[in-house]
């Protein structure tokens, strides 16, 4: 029997008048890689921002790991891992440093290259943060999720923007992560992505939640109705082309 680590009921969030999170209901398994996929605006932020503490709801509950998020906000802070706005690192500072200084406030040692090891970023310790590529920056912030060794991290749109294989670069990761028992939950947009990393995806539309099952049983619900994708005449795509003429193992400089 899985055990449940976050438990969202019923949760409804709005801003005025306007309803962004219309009454979703949703279990996460812990050890799962757990995927909140939609349009832009469907309300995935707004759902993980009030699950990390950092945005209040309207209504509904939501407990993580037993712990009730209207009774012990700061309890759920202690056992999750968030990703920072990228603008909120000092960009002069170097990695190594810049773990030090979250350590110290997050009160918590930390073994900084050991970190940066877990990450692939031991080579990079004294560059600075604004000296990294884009999947550098993605990997450093995953980094600072996992200082406080937390029970679940929160990946928002880890991969927007990264060239592809950047992209399996954090596949890779955020894998290996799960393997040493953290939860993840994570949004994108890229489809493929959330096939190969998911165990199940919530797809939400406007504030609510429109299918929740694993990527595998999603697909063959489609294809039990009759679709059928037109068939691909080639057995290899554009993506296929870049990574095999450029891939060199998800080179990352
Ligand atoms: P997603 O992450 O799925 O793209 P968001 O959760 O960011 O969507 O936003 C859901 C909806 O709520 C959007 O229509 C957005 O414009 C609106 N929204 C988000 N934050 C605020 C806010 N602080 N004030 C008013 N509306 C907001
Ligand atoms: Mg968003």
């Amino acid at each position: 029997m899985e055990k449940v680590i976050i438990s969202v009921k019923n949760l409804v969030k709005r801003y005025g008048d306007f309803t962004a999170v219309n009454g979703i209901s949703f279990d996460v398994n812990e050890g799962e890689i757990f995927g909140l996929l939609g349009p832009n605006g469907a309300g995935k932020s707004t759902t993980l921002e009030i699950i990390e503490t950092l945005r209040d709801k309207t209504s509904g509950e939501v407990i993580v790991d037993g712990i009730n998020l209207d009774q012990h906000p700061n309890a759920i802070k202690k056992i999750i891992g968030v990703q920072l706005q990228t603008s909120g690192y000092y960009p002069g500072l170097k990695l190594i440093e810049l773990l030090n200084l979250f350590s110290g406030l997050y009160n918590q040692p930390v073994d900084a290259m050991k970190l940066l090891d877990t990450v692939n970023l031991r080579d990079k310790a004294n560059a600075k943060y604004k000296e990294l590529s884009g999947g550098q920056k993605q990997r450093f912030s995953i980094a600072t999720t996992l200082i406080n060794q937390p029970k679940i991290i929160f990946l928002d749109e880890p991969t927007t923007g990264l060239d592809p294989q950047a992209r399996r670069n954090l596949w890779d990761l955020i894998i290996d992560i799960r393997k040493k028992g953290t939860t993840v939950i994570i949004t994108t947009h890229y489809m493929d992505e959330a096939e190969i990393l998911c165990d199940r995806v919530a797809i939400i539309d406007s504030g609510k939640i429109i299918s929740l099952a694993s990527p595998d049983r999603l697909i063959d619900d489609l294809v039990a109705t009759g679709f059928e994708r037109p068939k691909e005449v080639k057995k290899a795509n554009l993506e296929d082309v870049f990574i095999y003429l450029t891939g060199k193992e998800w080179r990352d400089e």
